[in-house]
């Protein structure tokens, strides 16, 4: 494989995990993390690597690794922090690109211009956004308004080259009212949208969290909630 090792090792990545059944849909995949992040969900549980200054690791090591493993994997996973905020991720996904991995970037979406290039260049092969909360609640729950996610959004759902799937963290500051809109204004239309439990004082629990997904079903037919 003809990969600059040099440049690579210039670039540092927060932290990876070797193995996830449950990060790329149907896929073993590992998953990298790239710190740094231009969101303050109230609810995260990142917050160790919200600043860039914690990406210490050579991505060298870590692609060598990954194509030692290659026969083990199907897949691997960007994610954060928040990927699309670091000024090396063009190289991190072509460096991946040539170990012949599918490739998946989770983003929040606030950064529209660079989630459209990266499909654009054909260098991921699947997309999870964060749908975070209704446009009202935006700022409550992670501190930006909802503006240039929706524009992600939009975009990834007229594109055709690459499926996404939706995901939502039940943040206790969203009720059964916050999740019909945000289903029928901006979920509706999508293929897979993802729940997951928020893992703070005052979350949803999951028996409360199954009876919503039922209610919901009526304006997105496939949801899945993650870790179940
Ligand atoms: S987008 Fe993710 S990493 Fe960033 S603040 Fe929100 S939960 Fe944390």
């Amino acid at each position: 494989m003809d990969c600059d090792l040099k440049q690579l090792d210039k670039i540092k990545v927060a932290g990876w995990q070797k193995l996830s059944l449950i990060d790329y849909p149907g896929k073993m995949a590992a998953v990298i993390f790239l710190a740094g992040c231009n969101m303050r969900c109230h609810y995260c549980h990142n917050r160790q690597i919200l600043n860039a200054e914690q990406n210490k690791i050579s991505f060298k090591a870590v692609w060598l690794d990954l194509s030692r493993r290659i026969k083990w994997l199907d897949a691997v996973v960007i994610s954060g922090g928040e990927p699309t905020v670091y000024p090396e991720l063009m190289q991190i996904l072509s460096a991946l690109r040539q170990l012949g991995l599918l490739i998946k970037l989770d983003t929040n979406g606030l950064r529209p211009d660079v989630v459209r290039r990266v499909v654009e260049m054909k260098l991921v092969d699947y997309i999870a956004l964060d749908v975070k909360a209704p446009p009202e609640k935006y700022v409550l729950v992670t501190g930006v308004p909802i503006n240039k996610m929706v524009e992600t959004l939009r975009y990834l759902q007229t594109q055709k080259q690459v499926p996404y799937m939706l995901r939502t963290t039940l943040s206790p500051r969203l009720d059964e009212n916050d999740l019909k809109e945000m289903a029928q204004n901006l979920i509706k239309g999508t293929d897979c949208w993802q729940i997951q439990q928020c893992r703070i004082e005052g979350a949803y629990p999951l028996d409360k969290i199954k009876d919503l997904v039922e209610i919901l079903k009526m304006y997105v037919p496939y949801i899945v909630v993650k870790g179940i």
